[in-house]
Formats: C-alpha cells, structure tokens, sequence
C-alpha cells in the first residue's frame, strides 16, 4: 500500500527557536516515518509582508540547516524552495479563476494582514489563500498537519478543491487535515507567542552558554517575589517549557518543591538551561557538520527542487489538460 504525502509549508524565518521546534519542526520529522512528505519554504508568501528582503537567502539557508539538522531526511523528505518550482505561480493563476474575491475579502486572516500593514495592503495578501491552495494540490498531497485553529484555512483550500473539480473533472486531490496538538510556546517574556521579532525567543542550536543568558531573562510566576515565597507552577512558562524537556519525576519533583518554595527559581532555570543545552547537542553538532558545507543546503534544496518539479509537472499538466488550456 502507498503512503499518503504530506504537504506542510513555512516561511524563511532563519535559525528557529523552541516556539518553531515544538509547534512545527518535531512533528515534521516524526510524519516522515508515515508519509512521503514534502516541505516547502514558501519565500513567495514571505514576499507579501517583507519589504526587505536582502535576508530571504540567509534566512533560507539558517532555516534549513536546523530542519535537517533535527532530522528531516532529504533522502526520503522532498525539501524544496517554493519559488524554484514555478508552477505553483500557474497553477496560483488556474485556481484563482475559480475562487470568489468576496471570500477571499472576507477571511480574517486577510483582514487581520490590512489591519498590520495599513500601507502595503498588496494583491498577494488577498490571494495568499489560494496560493497556499496551489501549493497543496500541486503536489498531490492528501494529508496537511494543522492545529485545530488552522482548520479553517485548509477548509478553504478544500472548497476550491472541490470547485474546480466540480467544474473541470475530478483532478485534484481535496487532502484531510491532520489534527496535530500544536502547543502555544510563550517567550521568554512569559506573555506574546514566542517569535523572534519580539525577541523573546530561544533558539534551538544557541550554544549552553546563549541558552543559559536567555533562560536567566524568562519570567517566572509574578506572585514569587521571594524565594521564600511558594509558586505555582502551572502558570509558570520556565515550567511549562520545561515539561518538553525532562522526565516527569523530575518535573513532579520541581512542581512540588516550587510550591513549598524548596526550589529557587535561579536553580530552576538554570536546570532548565542545562537540559535544553543537553536536549539540542545533538542537533548542534549535526548542524556544525552540515554548515560547515557551504554547498551542502542548497544541494538539498536543488534535488528537493527537482523532485517537486517531477510532481509539478504531471500536475500542472492533468489541470491544464482539464481546464481545455491549448
Ligand atoms: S521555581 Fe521554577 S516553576 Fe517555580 S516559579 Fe520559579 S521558575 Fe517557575
């Protein structure tokens, strides 16, 4: 029996942090032993919100080495840049035909974008929706991980899914959501989503020494003001982090002696440091090989390339056939 494949799309962001390798990267590397996947850096979505776009290769390239360096296989996984298979752009085109611009005006997210960027409310803000369709069903892919709030976004790529086949013949493939527990990673600042252009963020292959100065910055519970005060360590984000990354008889074990205030937070940060420093060491020296080949990434990205492009072809091929294009 054939694997299903899987299609999962993220954005240049440069090296990645914790909030980017429990939420995403984790679970990209586990569904490779499911499915055939494909991993797509999607630098055309990234054109909708960046002005500035000197850092897209570096970012790429940062972004990449850690995907690889956690354990994405470009043996088995098709790694790729979305813009060097540019069929997704005509198959963008094809499907935009068949989606109504009222709906597209309508979603949230569309609107939450024109909120953020009053000045640059540009056509691919609009038609993000239905590239992110393209992307999907360029590659066949049956299968997309998404966190229960995503849903509504691959119940959108579904609907054209089914519009153009309506119309056109049973072509494209509608893919399944894969209901995945994407946990909500909070920064260092205990409150905002971890992100770096907050810069509350902690980046997966930091050194111990990188990790230990921004685990010494998180806040920790606001009622403990003294180390003999007891805490609580459910609304602790040091301890909810931390559960990622130790047993659970070391966790019941910090749980209890926070609330009796046994446990300092210092000492309990700096344990925290010291296994997050030991979780990320493989992935660190792994990542050190990897760059220290200048060619290596964009070796991976060019086969993963011509890969997707093999997919792409027969796809863009099927549709065109459908649509009665010449
Ligand atoms: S001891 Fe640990 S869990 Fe308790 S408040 Fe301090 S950092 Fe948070």
């Amino acid at each position: 029996m054939s694997k299903g494949r899987v299609f999962s799309g993220a954005r240049p962001t440069g090296r990645q942090h914790l909030g980017n390798y429990l939420g995403a990267i984790q679970n990209y590397v586990a569904l490779q032993e499911e499915y055939d996947c494909v991993y797509c850096v999607v630098d055309l979505h990234a054109l909708t919100t960046l002005r500035d776009t000197e850092h897209l290769r570096e970012w790429t390239r940062e972004m990449v080495l850690d995907w690889l360096a956690a354990g994405m296989d470009p043996e088995q996984t098709i790694i790729f840049v979305q813009s060097h298979v540019p069929q997704v752009t005509e198959l963008h085109t094809i499907l935009s035909m068949v989606t109504p611009l009222g709906v597209l005006l309508r979603l949230p997210t569309f609107k939450e974008k024109a909120r953020q960027q009053p000045d640059n409310v540009n056509y691919g803000l609009v038609g993000y929706p239905v590239l992110m369709a393209a992307d999907i069903t360029l590659y066949k892919a049956d299968t997309v991980p998404v966190g229960v709030d995503q849903a509504a976004h691959l119940e959108f790529t579904r609907e054209i899914v089914r519009r153009f086949n309506n119309h056109f013949g049973p072509v494209l493939v509608e893919p399944q959501a894969k209901y995945t527990d994407f946990p909500k990673v909070l920064g260092t600042d205990g409150e905002s989503k971890m992100s770096k252009s907050l810069n509350n963020h902690i980046e997966i292959a930091a050194t111990p020494e990188e990790i230990l100065q921004r685990v010494m910055t998180m806040v920790t519970d606001p009622q403990r003001k003294y180390r003999s005060d007891p805490g609580r360590p459910e609304i602790c984000n040091v301890f909810q982090i931390h559960r990622y990354f130790a047993d659970e008889a070391t966790m019941s074990q910090i749980d209890a002696d926070c609330r009796a205030a046994k446990i300092g937070c210092v000492e309990h940060k700096k344990r925290f440091a010291a296994d997050l420093a030991a979780y990320f060491a493989p992935l660190r020296e792994r990542r050190a090989e990897f760059a220290a080949q200048p060619d290596y990434v964009w070796d991976v990205l060019a086969d993963g390339a011509q890969r997707a492009k093999a997919i792409a072809t027969q796809t863009i091929a099927e549709v065109r056939e459908a649509v009665g294009l010449p």
